[in-house]
């Protein structure tokens, strides 16, 4: 199985964001694919730098403007506000009716909806190869792998078409499942990381021909993503080609790989030529942000019941953060995906 991974996905280092009314130490730390490189590395895959394969595979799925306005934003906040003042945005439009300002504040509040996503020097860059290393995956299995890997970090399925949300800032899965359209007609994608793909049925939802579904507690309480209602099936041309299949908070491995199962059924019923995985390990009973319980056996079940597909797969990394088992989770998944597909 090929596996592709970026160090200057290292770059982005967030210290701080806002959660329930305090300012706390940010999850989404680089340790994390740190973690995530050295178990591959240890386990014996070889481990492959992506292409640049540059901005057209991200504008395909993101508003270009909104791509555009990444690049520069940290540097001219800096220029703003000053070099030891978070860049987190303080204000935002709303329903976005309006028009999109010129001033760097207004501006970070128009594409970037929560404070999770603080933009720090290398944010671009780290955002930039986080897509690159997805979009390579996408490459590897259009150019005929049965499976391939993108550590990918930043993680993506938050992100919208429009904005940054989530710890997310290019919705890498998203990215990797247009790039595969070009080959495969129809492509499903199935999101395992316990948050809801809120960003990923935003940018999907009007889509006929690639199949979304996740599987989250009610988005109504944890956390509010504000997506992801089991009643949110599609609409227009991707009318029924969306499927929320929720979870109850503290659910066990059994209810997981059983609501796995729904999502498989109605995947083999949408019959895609691919899949992608948003592939997330903080459905592990100690992640930082648990809210169920599964354990490494449990990944490996996952990872078995998803080969079973017989798919050509891009595996996109998602959440899973500095729990115990993070290693442990990964590896389970990971090789038994491997052993599954050659
Ligand atoms: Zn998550």
């Amino acid at each position: 199985m090929k596996v592709f991974f970026d160090e200057r996905q290292l770059g982005h280092a967030p210290d701080t964001y806002f959660r329930r009314g305090a300012a706390m130490p940010h999850p989404e730390q680089p340790q994390r694919a740190e973690i995530l490189r050295d178990m591959l590395a240890g386990e014996g895959f070889a481990i492959a730098a992506p292409r640049d394969h540059g901005l057209d595979p991200i504008k395909a799925v993101h508003n270009p403007d909104y791509v555009d306005f990444l690049p520069h934003a940290h540097a001219r906040f800096v220029a703003s506000a000053g070099p030891d003042a978070l860049a987190i945005p303080t204000m935002h439009p709303g329903l976005r009716r309006g028009k999109e300002p010129r001033d760097i504040h207004g501006q970070m509040g128009w594409w970037m909806t929560d404070t999770s996503t603080p933009l720090t020097e290398n944010t671009w860059d780290a955002a930039y190869w986080s897509a690159q290393t997805a979009i390579e995956t996408a490459e590897a299995v259009l150019s005929g792998a049965r499976a391939a890997y993108a550590l990918c970090r930043p993680p993506g399925h938050h992100a919208m078409r429009d904005c940054a949300n989530g710890f997310c800032f290019f919705n890498n899965a998203c990215i990797a499942a247009h790039h595969l359209t070009s080959k495969f007609k129809r492509v499903a994608l199935i999101d395992v990381d316990v948050h809801t793909g809120n960003g990923s049925l935003d940018i999907l939802y009007e889509r006929g021909d690639i199949f979304f579904c996740s599987l989250h507690p009610d988005p109504a309480t944890y956390p509010t993503f504000y997506l992801g209602h089991a009643d949110e099936t599609g609409e227009g041309a991707g009318l029924g080609a969306s499927l929320n299949v929720l979870l109850e908070q503290g659910a066990s491995q059994d209810d997981v790989l059983s609501a796995l199962d729904t999502a498989l059924a109605a995947i083999g019923e949408f019959a895609p030529d691919a899949l992608v995985v948003s592939l997330g390990f903080d459905m592990a009973a100690d992640d930082p942000l648990a809210a169920v319980a599964v354990y490494p056996d449990g990944f490996a079940e996952m990872a078995r019941r998803l080969a079973a597909l017989n798919l050509p797969t891009a595996l996109v990394q998602e959440g899973g953060y500095l729990g115990p088992s993070l290693a442990d989770n990964a590896r389970a998944f990971l090789t038994t995906f491997r052993e599954a597909t050659t």
